[in-house]
């Protein structure tokens, strides 16, 4: 009884791995990769990672003709017939011989392992299983105003974190000790990276600058990732060309991969950023993108190419529509059309600043949010706002101004929605100074023509 029962169970493991192995095969047609190619492989940008020519044999069999997911998936045609079994091979030799399963099943799993691919999101569980990634539970609930659905996520879990433990950013929770010397001192973003956090490496060919990506440590929103140098540059500097095509360069990848990121950077002391290595970070979000995209969407623009306001918005931004882009866009075809934009944005960012009263000195800090069809840079003041009636602090960074905000219960999310979204992205943004900005251009413009 025993050994039947035995019996019974392998056959069990055995079908279930062969439905996985045809399974796997079938999408192994589609995603083609030989898992070891990280082995002496080096990183280009475009490109991505180029096998050791010493895998030319597995790159043929497996990437450019399926062969190899050809055996597995008939293999594993082979072993489910065995098992289940089809009448035609009942109580033949075949049938009873255990050598041959075994054999078979170690064919079957050599294929597999061949061409095995880990996704984000298989990283994501894998690094929260293991301790690495820390996920705090939330509930997103939506808030119709400014004629749009603003998000407001509430985190009660952040309530509890321990301290010395930073899920910060995340719609700009700062650390309450982030005074503290010795975690100022500390650099998360510098290597060696956590293995199982660390996602992968870019390496801009025309600068050769490198990156590390990087999931959150610390995450509130599933699958947040995030693109850190290599080398530390400070978070307060501006976005540089290649950072702008390597951040796009990702969209347009997860776009591939029929996911829609949008990326999100946050500049200067009073930005919501909590570190000082520089970062730009990515967040999963629905088809249309996140929430102020959606006005973006909406503007109709008398002329293309140049930046213009979300006038509906009570605070100073500035936004530039992107010419559509393919997939292949090549580096150098993405920096003209990405760097020339975001500096004139970076200009009317200065420029908004400037006519700001009591702006704080220094260098400025601002928000920008990169989608595939838009960026957006918004001028900010302050990092927090304290809502009048509760008292709470609310600390906010780029998430915010892309239409999701958080807060820590349910009451406070009462309060903000009484208070409004706008008055709190206004009490930590700047005074819109749009209207003196183009009358300012096209002032210009008339200088311009008069001296000629
Ligand atoms: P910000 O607060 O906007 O500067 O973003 C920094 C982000 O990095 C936050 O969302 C943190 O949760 C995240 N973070 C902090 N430490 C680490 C780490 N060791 N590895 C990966 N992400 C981290």
């Amino acid at each position: 009884m025993g050994k039947l029962i035995w019996h019974e169970l392998s056959r069990y493991i055995s079908l279930t791995a062969s439905v996985y192995a045809v399974w796997a095969s079938f999408w192994g047609f589609f995603f083609r990769k030989f898992f070891w190619d990280f082995i002496g492989g080096i990183l280009r940008s475009p490109g991505g990672l180029q096998p050791s020519p010493k895998f030319a044999l597995f790159i043929n069999v497996i990437v450019k003709y399926p062969i190899v997911q050809i055996g597995t998936m008939a293999l594993g045609f082979i072993i489910i017939a065995l098992e289940y079994p089809i009448p035609i091979l009942k109580g033949t030799a075949i049938f009873r011989s255990i050598a041959l399963r075994v054999v078979l099943l170690i064919m079957q799993a050599a294929g597999t392992v061949l061409f095995y691919q880990v996704s984000l999101h298989t990283q994501f569980e894998a690094a929260q299983s293991s301790g690495d990634l820390f996920f705090f539970p939330s509930e997103v609930s939506k808030h119709e105003e400014l004629g749009t659905e603003w998000e407001i996520r509430v985190c009660t879990a952040l309530q509890k974190k321990p301290a010395g433990s930073p899920p910060a950013g995340e719609a700009g929770i700062t650390p309450s000790d982030q005074a503290d010397e010795t975690a100022k001192k500390y650099d998360p973003f510098a290597p060696p990276y956590v293995p199982n956090l660390h996602v992968g490496d870019l390496r801009d060919e025309s600068s050769g600058t490198e990156y590390g990506v990087l999931l959150n440590k610390y995450s509130v929103v599933p699958h947040h990732f995030l693109l850190v140098t290599k080398e530390f540059m400070p978070q307060n500097s501006p976005l540089l060309p290649h950072d702008l095509v390597q951040t796009y360069l990702l969209l347009l990848a997860a776009r591939k991969a029929r996911k829609n990121y949008f990326a999100f950077y946050n500049c200067g002391s009073n930005s919501g950023a909590s570190q000082s290595h520089k970062h730009i970070q990515f967040i999963e979000v629905e088809d249309d993108g996140p929430p102020i995209e959606r006005l973006a969407k909406a503007a109709n623009l008398e002329v293309s190419g140049k930046p213009f306001s979300l006038s509906s918005v009570g605070y100073a931004n500035h936004v530039y529509r992107l010419p559509t882009l393919s997939n292949g866009a090549s580096p150098e075809q993405l920096e003209q059309v990405l760097f020339l934009p975001f500096l004139s944005l970076l200009d009317l960012v200065i420029s908004t600043v400037r006519h700001s009263p009591d702006y704080p000195s220094g260098t400025p800090s601002y928000n920008v949010i990169l989608t595939l069809e838009h960026i957006h840079l918004i001028p900010r003041r302050w990092e927090t706002y304290t809502l009048r009636e509760l008292g709470a602090t609310l600390s906010v960074n780029s998430l915010g101004f892309a239409g999701m905000l958080m807060v820590k219960s349910d009451t406070e999310r009462q309060a903000l929605e009484q208070e409004k979204i706008e008055t709190v992205l206004r009490g930590v943004g700047v005074e819109s100074v749009h209207e003196l900005q183009v009358a300012g251009t096209s002032m210009e413009a008339m200088d311009e023509t008069s001296a000629r």
